[in-house]
Formats: structure tokens, C-alpha cells, sequence
């Protein structure tokens, strides 16, 4: 893995979304794993990057089983908003069964759909989001499940769903909260169980269908049309405001040229780049409707913008780049793939009064909320 010779991130505020909330990483939603198809009238594939989250850290914390979901009366959290969207439409999706098997550390887990949430909801987002940006959040990821229950998405382990974020979606533990939470274990995870039980089996659909919910920390001015990124349009995922004002993302990543150049190389022998930087490398050659970079020169070649930002770890493609001697700066607004809902323009509709079915609906275009209904 390589590392940036010097990177700064930098926030207009401290309201960040992802699993970095604790500070301890910087890993936020980074991409994409397998995309959405279409076949046999089927979605194939799915999901997205969640926040990196123990890739890197020590694996041999066990984890515990969570335990049964049950929603804590009312007169017990009396600070806690409670949003209370129905499907719209008396909407269902059935699923032969309320328990799924994910892959933890590699091992085979069952666990109950509501309670794996808990652990992913609290993994995807800081458990200080208001209230209905984390409703917005559970309700995808339990999308997102729902679409692998269902067989329409495959994950690479086998299981249902696994607990790598490059494949499925980060999850995380008691035990594992724990250790990131500390002392605030018990109020943040009051705050994920709420989330969780007032959007209890709640899933976003489009024509009735389950929706690929992709989903990513920060978008900047607006989301990213799927086209732009899968090379696949599809109808609710299309570029719209994600409205994080002076909250949004900002991160500088710095290079020296040798290392842009050899690892563009390595990736794109065809490029024959070389040191020093022509003019004309690094030149972006056309950016998307919502000022992603589409394409940009490498050398002899010229790559899609998503392409540049997987070979370097560029936080997104809304990114401009300095050349200076020896050394590029690329300065990247927002953080992922910008595709779907943004966390943290979740969290600023939350702010602004936005209940959660107000968000997804503004983020999924032409989407409904149904409701989970189970065989058995
Ligand atoms: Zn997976």
C-alpha cells in the first residue's frame, strides 16, 4: 500500500460522515466494489465502500454475537426525534427469512437482518448524525442487504454479506464498539438501536423493486450520476444537489512526480509516462455535469477520471491537480464515489428538518419506502 508523501485533510466544519468519526482512521467510503446490473430482469451486483474499517486493525478481537433487537420505550429516550415514514404505496418485498449469514473475519455468521444493521449503521456513520440521517442510513443498508437476501447481488465470500467494506459494507461488533466508543458505548449505541427500530424493515424501492443503494461520505455540491462511474444508468441514481454547504469535504493529497509516474505506469504501461512531467500530463480533458473529472491525460494515454483515483487513493474525482516540480497536489472535494446518497448531505437535510424519507427520496430519485415481509 502506498502512502502520500504528505496529505492534509482538511473540513469546513467537524461534521464528518463515515467511519472516521472516531478519528481513528481515515478510511471513508473509498469506491465501489461490484456494481449493479441489470439481468434477466434482475439487479446483479451491488454495493459500494463503506468506510474502511478493520482492514487494518487488529483481527483477533472476537465478536460477539449482537443481541435481539428490542425497541427501547419511548419514555426512555424522550430527547430522541422520532420519525415515523410508512410506504407510501402499502409497498412489500418479501424474503424467505429474517436472518442472514455474514461473513465476519472470514467466518460464517447468522445473525437477525435488524441486528446486523445495528452493527453496520454504527460502522458507516458517526453515531452523532442527527437522528433521521441515520434513520436515511439504516433504511439503505437494510436496502442494501435486502438486495443480496434476495440473491440479486452477490457477495465474494459466499455468505449473504461480508464485513469488508471493498466488497459489502463495514460492520462492526459490541466488542468492536467497545473499543471505539468507550465511555459513550451505551448512549451512541442507543442511538443506532433507535435509528435502526424506527426504520425496522423499511427499504427503498423503485417500481417496486429493490434499489441499488449506493451510498458515500461526502458528495461535495452534488451526487454523481451512476453512468458516470458504472458505466450504467439507472433511474434513481442520477446526479441531484447533496446540499453540504460549508460542511463539505476538502482533502489535499499531496505526490511526489517519481511516485505518480510509477504508479501510473505500473497500471498503464501504455502511458510511458516519464520524469519530468510533460505539460501536458495530468491534463483533464472533460469533467462530468456535476464537476467530477471524466477523463484526464496520462503520458501517451488517457484514463477516466475514476481510474486515476483508484491507481493514486484519491479521496474523489471532483478533484483539481497542481503540478509543481517535483511534486502534485491534487485537491479532491467530497470523499467517494459521489454516487447515491451522501452521508453528510443526509445529515445536513436531517438538520434542516428533513425526515428520513424526505432524504432518501431526495437521493434515490423516484423512489418509494416498502416494507420487509418474510416467509417464515
Ligand atoms: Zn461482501
Amino acid at each position: 500500500m502506498y502512502k502520500h508523501r504528505k496529505g492534509t485533510v482538511s473540513h469546513r466544519s467537524m461534521v464528518r460522515a463515515g467511519s472516521t468519526a472516531s478519528g481513528e482512521r481515515g478510511g471513508l467510503h473509498s469506491g465501489i466494489t461490484l456494481l449493479a446490473a441489470i439481468a434477466g430482469g434482475f439487479f446483479i451486483g451491488a454495493l459500494l465502500f463503506a468506510p474502511g474499517v478493520g482492514r487494518d486493525e487488529k483481527r483477533n478481537a472476537s465478536y460477539l454475537p449482537l443481541t435481539p433487537y428490542t425497541k427501547t420505550a419511548s419514555s426512555e429516550e424522550p430527547s430522541m426525534e422520532t420519525a415515523e415514514p410508512s410506504p407510501a404505496s402499502g409497498n412489500e418485498v418479501y424474503l424467505s427469512s429474517p436472518v442472514i449469514t455474514v461473513s465476519i473475519e472470514g467466518t460464517p455468521t447468522e445473525m437477525e437482518l435488524e441486528d446486523y444493521l445495528i452493527g453496520v449503521v454504527a460502522a458507516e456513520m458517526p453515531a452523532s448524525s442527527e437522528h433521521a440521517a441515520l434513520c436515511a442510513q439504516a433504511v439503505a443498508a437494510r436496502t442494501f442487504t435486502a438486495l443480496h437476501m434476495a440473491d440479486k447481488a452477490k457477495c465474494r465470500s459466499g455468505c449473504s454479506v461480508c464485513d469488508d467494506p471493498q466488497c459489502c459494507q463495514a460492520f462492526l461488533s459490541y466488542s468492536k464498539l467497545r473499543e471505539r466508543w468507550g465511555n459513550d458505548f451505551d448512549k451512541n449505541l442507543e442511538r443506532i438501536r433507535s435509528a435502526v427500530g424506527d426504520t425496522r424493515g423499511m427499504v427503498a424501492v423503485y417500481n417496486g423493486e429493490l434499489i441499488s443503494a449506493l451510498y458515500h461520505a461526502s458528495s461535495g455540491p452534488a451526487t454523481e450520476s451512476s453512468e458516470e462511474v458504472f458505466a450504467m444508468a439507472l433511474p434513481y441514481l442520477v446526479s441531484v444537489e447533496s446540499c453540504e454547504g460549508e460542511h463539505e469535504m476538502v482533502t489535499k493529497q499531496e505526490f511526489s512526480a517519481a511516485d505518480v509516474v510509477s504508479r501510473i505506469n505500473a497500471a498503464y504501461p501504455e502511458a510511458n509516462m516519464t520524469l519530468p512531467l510533460a505539460p501536458l500530463d495530468l491534463d483533464i480533458w472533460g469533467r462530468t455535469k456535476s464537476g467530477r473529472v471524466q477523463l484526464i491525460r496520462i503520458g501517451e494515454t488517457v484514463i477516466p477520471g475514476s481510474d486515476l483515483r483508484r491507481v493514486l487513493g484519491l479521496k474523489s474525482t471532483a478533484f483539481d491537480v497542481v503540478k509543481d516540480g517535483d511534486t502534485v497536489t491534487f485537491t479532491c472535494l467530497g470523499y467517494g464515489h459521489g454516487v447515491g446518497m451522501s452521508q453528510l448531505g443526509a445529515n445536513e437535510m436531517a438538520k434542516k428538518g428533513s425526515d428520513y424519507a424526505e432524504i432518501l427520496k431526495h437521493f434515490y430519485t423516484g423512489t418509494e419506502l416498502a416494507r420487509l415481509k418474510f416467509d417464515d
